[in-house]
């Protein structure tokens, strides 16, 4: 079966002589691996609209054993993240992130929205790197439906803290007053289950609903503070990887660079 579909190159791995395969994002069919003949020839048809980050209109023969590119168009290709390697790196994270999420068969147009949101930022450079994976982290675990609940102590209801202790797993925060003696941890609970707490401030607790809640042309609006948003994006990295159960290389790589 011949399809058209719309989507996002996640993902590019070089096969054979020429070939590759590509791992693309797409709004109709969720995930797809798409076989790419020929695609690194420099005067392969393909050679724009095959490569990583690129976003465009594709069209594929559909099988069960393979999918074939047939034709490819690229409407936006954020080529300015191969000139920047700490952008690129993590728009590598990124890309991961929604390719493990992503389901075949399973479109999710409002994270794939997200993490193009997110490339275009990036290759435009109007916004720090860091600035970015904290929105993408807040924002990903809200459309992925774990996000916590910052709306105030799930024990006494109150949301004019200075500081709360949020249980990582159960997404829960927990006032001071309420839970003494609950320090920043990581501990086993009776049954076996991790539980991980970290401490938020008010200020930190307000910035991150902002985040979460914000309509999308102005979810990358943070706070000005460094303090807060070095802290924000710490937690927002251990929320998501805690509750995606797994760690990833390209964000370690991305550590690394941004360090230097
Ligand atoms: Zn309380």
């Amino acid at each position: 079966m011949v399809v058209m579909v719309e989507g996002l190159v996640a993902n590019a791995v070089n096969c054979g002589e020429t070939d590759k395969m590509l791992t693309l994002i797409t709004r109709q069919y969720g995930k797809l691996s798409v076989y790419c003949r020929g695609g690194r020839r420099i005067s392969s048809n393909f050679m724009t609209g095959s490569l990583k980050f690129t976003y465009g209109d594709y069209v594929i023969n559909k099988t069960e054993k393979l999918n074939l590119l047939q034709e490819a168009n690229a409407k936006m290709s954020f080529f300015d993240l191969h000139k920047n390697i700490c952008a690129a790196s993590l728009a590598d994270y990124i890309c991961e992130v929604l390719s493990d999420v992503t389901m075949p068969e399973e479109p999710d147009n409002d994270m794939l929205d997200l993490a193009l949101n997110c490339l275009y930022v990036l290759s435009e450079g109007k916004r720090a790197p860091d600035d970015v994976k904290t929105v993408f982290e807040w924002r990903m675990a809200e459309h992925l439906g774990v996000c916590p609940d910052l709306s105030g102590c799930h024990k006494c209801g109150k949301a004019d803290k200075e500081w709360y202790y949020l249980d990582i797993m159960n997404g829960e925060l927990t006032c001071r007053d309420c839970g003494k003696g609950a320090d920043e941890k990581q501990a086993d609970e009776d049954d076996g289950t991790a539980k991980i707490t970290v401490m938020m401030s008010g200020a930190e607790v307000y910035a991150a609903n902002r985040i979460i809640n914000a309509d999308k042309s102005r979810m990358f609006s943070l706070p000005k503070d460094e303090k807060i948003k070095k802290r924000l994006g710490e937690v927002s990295e251990k929320y998501l990887c805690n509750h995606l159960e797994r760690s990833y290389k390209t964000l370690e790589f991305y550590k690394e660079i941004s360090k230097m």
